[in-house]
């Protein structure tokens, strides 16, 4: 199957791949001391190391540069793992073809840039280089998937996306707001191409990593990329997300990975049998809202008789307040209730709208 096929450069067994490695390639026995413990615990596909980092603030460590390349490639033989390096300019990506880099990684900072990322993908015309783009850091599935054609367009066939989770200003809980729908609407547009999960860069800490990459692999990732340092509260960038290679072999142990196949027998009698339960209750809830618009409709009618407004604000707070309450008792979101209710108003309202017209 072409589907499979495609993601196949990366993925080549139902266990997802995992990349480790440095958030930034400090010094060459850093590099060598963690990607030697990373190789060590057997469970690790990829070589990760940032090179030049593109940092938010001004007067931070920026990356040794050009300089580490060489680091990169001798972890890369002495260890037989293929390696990944971030390039954020045409020039960066060049470097890393001339250093053997296998995988050329497109930050957050960067896949936000057309630009930028058309001069990348121009430098990397005619090499069929693999590239996986990071998501950009605002919550823009358009701009994450034009960056990944950007490259798909100058003829790499083999890319792929990391999901690393979106830039927010409110919430606590996570460094970048992980907003699963953008990652899950870019896998249903192109299952064909590998998602990899960013779990380092969406948690900013380390304790949040595995439950974070147990999500994924639950949502059927592809894979995950885990920051890993030898030495983690002393990094020179990233310090409360990274790991030692230690702990990255037990977090990659304690993950349950879900490979039992849909084509089991018991398992395809037990889905078949809720499924059908769940096609039922679908289209219990597609004939109720069908009634419901008619309903709105015969509102519509009356009220076009009358003169009355269609939206009426204290009508909607009462349908509202009383289902929020209903919904959470029964272990429903407020939020998930919240946009149910909003969706289902909207078409009302559209529905009015057409009889109030005719
Ligand atoms: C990184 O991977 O170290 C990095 C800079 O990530 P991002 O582009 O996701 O911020
Ligand atoms: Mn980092």
């Amino acid at each position: 199957m072409e589907t499979q096929h495609r993601k196949n450069w990366l993925r080549k067994t139902e266990i997802p791949v995992v990349i480790a490695g440095p958030c930034s390639v400090e010094t060459e026995e850093q590099l060598m001391e963690t990607c030697k413990g990373i190789a060590a615990t057997g469970k690790v596909d990829m070589l990760r190391g940032g090179i030049w980092k593109p940092r938010t603030s001004a007067g931070n460590f920026e990356g040794v540069g050009v300089a580490g390349l060489p680091w990169m490639k001798k972890v890369k033989e002495e260890t037989g793992l293929p390696i990944t390096v971030e390039a954020a300019k045409a020039g960066h990506a060049e470097m890393c073809l001339a250093f053997d880099v296998d995988v050329i990684w497109i930050g957050a900072r960067t896949s936000v840039n057309p630009f930028s990322v058309q001069e990348i993908a121009e430098a990397l015309r005619g090499t069929n280089v693999p590239v996986l783009v990071k998501n950009p850091i605002n919550p823009d599935f358009k701009l994450w998937m034009g960056a990944v054609e950007r490259f798909e367009r100058v003829g790499i066939e083999n890319v792929g996306a990391i999901h690393r989770g979106f830039s927010n200003t409110g919430e606590k809980v996570y460094r970048n707001r992980p907003q699963w729908q953008i990652a899950l609407d870019f896998m249903k547009a192109r299952p064909e191409l590998p998602m990899i999960c960013d779990p380092s860069h969406i948690c900013g800490r380390r304790d949040l990593l595995q439950p974070i990459s147990q999500k994924a692999v639950d949502l059927s990732y592809d894979g995950l990329m885990i920051e890993t340092h030898r030495d983690p509260d002393n990094a020179w960038t990233d310090a409360k997300q990274q790991i030692t290679p230690k702990r990255l072999g037990e977090m990659i142990t304690e993950l349950k990975l879900r490979l039992a196949k849909e084509a089991d027998p018991d398992i395809q009698n037990s889905l078949s049998f809720l499924r059908q339960e769940i096609n039922e209750i679908d289209t219990d809830l597609l004939n109720l809202l069908v009634s419901r618009m008619g309903v709105a409709r015969k509102i519509g009618e009356y009220k076009k008789k009358n003169d009355i407004a269609i939206y009426q604000a204290k009508r909607w707070e009462e349908i509202t307040s009383a289902a929020k309450e209903k919904g959470s008792s029964e272990g429903l979101s407020v939020e998930f209730i919240d946009k149910f209710l909003r969706a289902i108003h909207d078409e009302s309202i559209n529905q009015q709208e057409q009889v109030m017209k005719s």
